[in-house]
């Protein structure tokens, strides 16, 4: 036993621990869970705890079905909001099929994959990701909380004891959280937490999403991390803000002389045009859902173009200015994936493509500074050579399908399994004849 599983033995003795959950998502990044007992976990670690992978998405199928979660007990954590006798705790695992080799759709060993890649190179890659949600009074329907908008802190800002509960349970998990605020949209909130290696991340964005629904739940209302859930209101991102560290903690991507007077260093410059040049071939994981793509057409801070600039909060990647001498703080922020991504192969995606720009050498298109890009029209921006990102799910398939780059990066299973799911979704509701169809054309047609 490592010294790590021996520390969660003995916890489970002292903190009178009586169920085990092992945790892991499907590759669309629904969290799974199955409950272990105590006396269970020795052999759990060193053998695996066998599941029936055939009710999974993207898992096996039924002939082939058997599968091994392996926990990693570095991510053993009490969970606080159940109670403190006969308490549950909670471990992210791997899973592998019965003869030991790794499982192909299990996201997180994908990004494990692309993050021992990097750390080969000599790059930890740190995220800091931005989510929004909504909260409504269930699940039923869109019944706001609360009518306030950005940073709104008054009597309309009933979400204020939700979101402070949220607040510390996640940072019972361990999790440090950097800001939380009413977002612009009714009874919309945002929580951001503070950057960390993208594995530790990716973990504790699945931890933070559960924790924002169970205590919506526990005050009686629904959370919710759809994409664009309100017509005419701002839906839902999930901004990444990335950098890439050294091994000795430097980070990379800030150079303060810096000729362009962006305080970024070539490096950061290379990852940049990597995110533009392969977004359209990530859009798919990035934005998985026919919904993701409603929140990307409204331009309500939600990018459209493939661009880039400092703080202009319509381009595609934005270089936040807030602390620009602190070389910590020097990152770029990707503002297209949305809060339904699954965080593992987002973050997977994300980095590939940023390295694939710094292996490629490309270069940065010029910076788009003192344009709004939502004041103007789609043919103005394209005759200004402005490449548009995947208009709906549709085309975010193509271009994904097409894709070497995220072939290799997920596999060929995960890869498969996603313009497989993702065509079917499609091609439904391409099938949808909707309200909007009969308000406009039935009496007049
Ligand atoms: N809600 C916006 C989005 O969909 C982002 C607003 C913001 O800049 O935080 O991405
Ligand atoms: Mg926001
Ligand atoms: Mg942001």
């Amino acid at each position: 036993m490592t010294p790590e599983q021996d520390f969660v033995m003995r916890t489970i003795e002292s903190r009178d621990i009586h169920f085990v959950r092992f945790w892991f998502t499907d590759v669309l990044g629904n969290m799974k869970s199955f409950a272990v007992s105590p006396s269970e976990l020795a052999g759990a670690f060193s053998e695996g705890m066998g599941f029936d992978g055939s009710c999974i998405s993207g898992f096996g199928v039924v002939e082939e079905s058997d599968m091994l979660a392996f926990p990693d007990a570095s991510t053993f954590q009490v969970l606080p909001w159940r109670p403190s006798s006969n308490a549950v705790a909670r471990m992210f695992c791997s899973i592998r099929l019965p003869e030991g080799s790794a499982f192909e759709g299990d996201p997180r060993q994908v990004l494990q994959r692309m993050v021992s890649r990097a750390s080969s190179l000599g790059y930890v890659f740190n995220v800091g990701p931005e989510l929004e949600h909504y909260y409504f009074r269930d699940a039923s329907g869109t019944e706001v909380l609360d009518r306030g908008g950005y940073f709104d802190l008054t009597s309309l800002d009933s979400g204020s004891d939700l979101r402070r509960d949220t607040v510390l349970n996640v940072e019972n998990m361990g999790i440090p959280v950097e800001y939380s605020h009413h977002e612009t949209g009714p009874s919309q909130h945002e929580i951001d937490l503070r950057y960390t290696d993208a594995l530790s991340m990716a973990d504790a964005v699945m931890t933070y999403k559960l924790v924002v629904k169970e205590v919506a739940r526990s005050h009686g209302v629904y959370a919710s991390f759809m994409p664009k859930p309100l017509e005419g209101h701002p839906g839902s991102g999930m901004h990444v803000h990335q950098s890439l560290f050294s091994m000795e903690g430097e980070n990379l991507f800030f150079d303060p002389s810096d000729a362009l007077g962006y305080r970024l260093s070539d490096l950061a410059k290379s990852y940049i045009a990597g995110l533009l040049r392969y977004a359209p071939e990530f859009s798919l994981v990035t934005n998985q859902y026919v919904n993701s793509y409603k929140r990307l057409a409204a331009g309500a801070e939600a990018p459209a173009y493939l661009s880039w600039g400092k703080n202009n909060r319509s381009t595609l990647v934005r270089i936040p200015g807030y602390r620009p001498d602190s070389s910590s703080a020097c990152r770029v922020e990707l503002r297209s994936p949305d809060a339904a991504a699954n965080p593992y192969l987002a973050f997977s995606a994300m980095l590939a493509a940023g390295l694939a720009g710094i292996e490629e050498g490309l270069r940065l298109p010029d910076p788009i500074e003192s344009t709004n890009l939502f004041a103007h029209s789609h043919r103005t921006l394209r005759s200004k050579g402005l490449e548009p990102l995947p208009l709906n799910l549709g085309e975010a398939i193509e271009r994904f399908e097409a894709s070497q780059l995220m072939r290799d990066t997920l596999g060929p299973y995960i890869h498969q399994y996603l313009v497989d799911e993702k065509t079917r979704e499609w091609d439904e509701y391409q099938r949808h004849v909707s309200r909007w169809e009969l308000d406009t054309y039935l009496e007049v047609l």
